[in-house]
């Protein structure tokens, strides 16, 4: 079960709530596992509501300690963070690998992306400057003073199980916030590594609580409790669109990064090789499984059949894996769920006349590895035209003039 890590430390199967690693009250716990092998990785605490409402007391408790701290002190701590991020990027990496599924190359990219929010906002710490404002009255003055806003709560996705914590995190303890941060239950251990080098970089107890289980308990209690004043969310639009609702009694401040469908664009200018190494990237990276992935290809009339033939060619040579493994490009989806949709799409778009000119089916490595595909010919009533597929299929769309390109993107 254990991961070869050169720290073993880092790997936690515990709730963090006021600096202390608990279990779940009722001793319950959730498997972790890994889904390029399907093979056990960890347990961790199932949490519920009443672990909750203690991780927000020991936010609210750590409140005005943190918040009276100079600047200066909480970016060094920031800054602490990010050198141990990347003191620690071999081991991170592997963690995200084995529980997420991305090549290591990815998984290290990610760090390096999750530890760069610490850097900056261990800057910005420091520029949280007030400013005065021309009055509407003779003789006034208005001063804008900024204060943190209190606790906050961060619920994350599974696709970017680093960054998506820190990117969160790092503006709410720059700022003198402190959090409750709720990981996927997919991916609960890079979050909790991240929490021991939090603490190892100094940040106080209870200025980083992270909970792991049931997301309906932990998330209705983190939405109705009033001492959380900001719920920073990442994840689909229905559950957005939930704890949106959840938080509207305690009008809490809330930010939402949810689901999308962005259209990657070329005209018949475009470079040819260009567009299809940029395509590879904004189509592949992560398997497809990530929020500003390419979902759609508008390619214009002209370069059409060349754009699909050269990108199919590459397509093909993507090699698919388990992301431990030298040279793999294409790790498996998260879930037999994540497969099976991309599965739905590709069928819905062939059977309304899309062509498979790529892949198109499941791996032959099984579990829930998908092989990259291109789809053309695909017509706008299908499905993968208006729905995010968030797997590794690339379907192209033909358009003859710039207005219509506009149309169809948008
Ligand atoms: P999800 O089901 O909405 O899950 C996201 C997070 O919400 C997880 O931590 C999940 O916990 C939690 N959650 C689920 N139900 C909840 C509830 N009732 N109350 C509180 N929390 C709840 O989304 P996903 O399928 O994992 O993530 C993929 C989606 O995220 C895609 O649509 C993608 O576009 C979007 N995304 C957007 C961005 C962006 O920046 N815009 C970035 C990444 C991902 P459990 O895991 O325990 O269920």
């Amino acid at each position: 079960m254990a991961l070869p890590l050169n720290d073993p430390g880092l790997l936690r199967q515990a709730l963090l709530i006021d600096g202390q690693w608990l279990p779940a009250d009722s001793g319950e716990t959730l498997e972790v596992r890994n889904p390029a092998t399907g093979a056990l990785i960890a347990h961790v605490p199932k949490a519920g509501a009443a672990e909750t409402r203690r991780a927000i007391a020991a936010a609210a408790r750590a409140l005005p300690g943190w918040r009276a701290r100079l600047a200066k002190e909480r970016s060094g701590i920031l800054r602490t963070l990010y050198d141990l991020m990347i003191a620690h990027i071999d081991d991170l990496a592997l963690i995200i690998t084995s529980e997420q599924g991305k090549p290591l190359a990815e998984a290290k990219g990610e760090i390096l992306y999750a530890a760069s929010f610490m850097a900056w906002y261990s800057e910005e710490a420091c520029r949280i400057n007030g400013s005065v404002i021309p009055a509407n009255l003779p003789g006034r003055r208005i001063p804008v003073q900024k204060a943190p806003v209190g606790v906050f709560a961060a619920i994350t996705p599974w696709n970017f199980p680093a960054a998506m914590m820190t990117r969160k995190a790092a503006p709410g303890w720059a700022a003198g916030c402190t959090g409750v941060i709720k990981p996927a239950s997919q991916t609960p251990l890079t979050a909790l590594a991240l929490g021991v080098l939090a603490e190892r970089a100094g940040l106080p107890p209870g200025v980083c609580n992270i909970l792991t289980g049931s997301a309906s308990a932990i998330g209705g209690e983190l939405t109705a409790n009033p001492e959380v004043r900001k719920l920073s969310f990442t994840g689909s639009t229905e559950i957005g669109a939930v704890l949106l609702a959840q938080c509207a009694p305690t009008i809490k401040r809330t930010s939402m990064e949810l689901g999308g469908n962005a259209p990657f664009i070329v005209f018949d200018d475009a470079d040819l090789e260009t567009a299809v190494s940029a395509a590879l990237i904004a189509k592949y990276r992560n398997s497809g499984q990530s929020c500003i992935g390419a979902n759609r290809f508008l390619v214009q009339a002209g370069i059409h059949d060349a754009f699909v033939a050269r990108l199919a060619e590459e397509t093909d040579k993507l090699p698919v894996g388990i992301g431990t493994q030298p040279g793999t490009a294409i790790g498996p989806l998260i879930d037999a769920a994540a497969v099976a949709k991309v599965e739905e799409h590709v069928a819905d778009a062939v059977a309304q006349g899309a062509r498979i000119v790529a892949g198109g089916e499941r791996h032959a490595l099984g579990g829930t590895f998908f092989q990259p595909t291109v789809l053309r010919d695909v017509p706008r009533q299908a499905r993968i035209f208006s729905e995010e597929t968030f797997g590794p299929v690339a379907p192209v769309f033909r358009f003859d003039t710039e207005a219509e390109a506009i149309a169809m993107a948008n």
